[in-house]
């Protein structure tokens, strides 16, 4: 399914509830949010539509997230039967991690691929601090037992916070010497919470090739991934750099968002967004819809020009 700039849409990010059991200081307010009514997100059986609907039309690739997608009530479910769609090469989920330990066996059995997992810090106080209630054991333990279930290739996700864990930047890297464990360093984007942040907490990722000028460039095979790669010599796992903010990839992009009150997002930065959840409900057809709606995709963000989005990252998924 081509766009009107001849980008090939292949990647289906869902997210599966808004709710989340962290509060992280740069996405969500410290109250957390209020509980949409059950009604108003999508059920189960509504996020398999609209899936096979977007398999159907080439998409190969479905990424779960949220909110913390493992607190949707019927999360298995959701995994199971999208886990099943014929066509689905890559089926992954974005979670912080803690309730890992308690899903991970389960979510792979249901036909999930692997995880990415968001930790900015290997310090349990900082990681309590950024998280506001977050206890870095869970997390820990939760990546263990995602690895021995095979929920793999892992990818840490850190989202660098200027004066919080640039200081860290080196420890992580080191993690992947021995493990089969890519670390993605993002840049704070000034969404949600973020917008209000000062700036010296956004910092260029450039930061991380500044302090380990020893990191060997990795080929780049798929040029619809924000990050690049890089490698320790001799290390196992990758460094991959995310720079939405410094760096755009709006020319390579493939994917598209569906929220969790089923709003097709065409991108992560626009304001526009069409309505799936009322269209099914209306008996309209949506396979339509969505191409039609795939032909309006922007062709790039304009985050430079000050243009923030209103919606927020837990209400997105990233
Ligand atoms: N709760 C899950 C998690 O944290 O992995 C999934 C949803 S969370 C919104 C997805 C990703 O967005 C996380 O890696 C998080 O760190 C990142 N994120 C949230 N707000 C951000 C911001 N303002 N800039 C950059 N990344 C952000
Ligand atoms: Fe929750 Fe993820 Fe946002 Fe942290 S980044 S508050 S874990 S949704």
């Amino acid at each position: 399914m081509k766009d009107s700039f001849g980008r090939d849409i292949t990647y289906l990010r869902i997210s599966v509830t808004d709710l989340c059991n962290l509060r992280c200081k740069y996405c969500m307010p410290e109250e957390g949010v209020t509980k949409v009514h059950h009604r108003d997100i999508l059920s189960i059986e509504e996020i398999e539509e609209i899936a096979k609907v977007f398999v159907r039309l080439g998409v190969n690739k479905i990424r779960l997230t949220g909110g913390e997608p493992l607190l949707r009530s019927g999360i298995l479910d959701i995994v199971e039967k999208i886990g099943r769609l014929e066509g689905l090469r890559d089926f992954a989920m974005t979670t912080n991690g803690i309730l890992l330990k308690k899903y991970a066996e389960e979510l792979k059995i249901r036909g999930l691929k692997r995880v990415n997992i968001s930790l900015d810090t290997l310090d349990e106080d900082k990681y309590n601090n950024i998280t506001r209630i977050g206890k870095l054991k869970d997390v820990l333990e939760g990546i263990e037992v995602a690895r021995e279930v095979g929920l793999t290739p892992i990818k840490i996700n850190a989202v660098l916070v200027g004066g919080f864990n640039d200081d860290e930047i080196v420890d992580l890297v080191k993690l992947t010497e021995k493990e089969y464990i890519d670390i993605r360093f993002i840049e704070l984007m000034p969404i949600g919470e973020a917008i209000k942040y000062e700036s010296k907490y956004f910092i260029s990722n450039q930061i991380v090739l500044k302090k380990l000028p020893e990191l060997i460039p990795v080929e780049r095979k798929d040029i619809s991934s924000p990050a690049v790669y890089y490698k320790l010599p001799n290390a196992k796992g990758r460094i991959g750099l995310i720079n939405p903010v410094s760096c755009k990839f709006c020319e390579h992009c493939n994917r598209v968002r569906l929220t969790a009150q089923g709003k097709l997002k065409l991108c992560l930065h626009s304001k526009d967004e069409i309505d799936l959840k009322e269209a099914l409900r209306k008996g309209q057809d949506i396979e339509k819809i969505i191409i039609d709606a795939i032909g309006q995709k922007p062709e790039s963000h304009h985050l430079e020009d000050g243009e923030y989005v209103s919606k927020k990252m837990y209400q997105i998924g990233g």
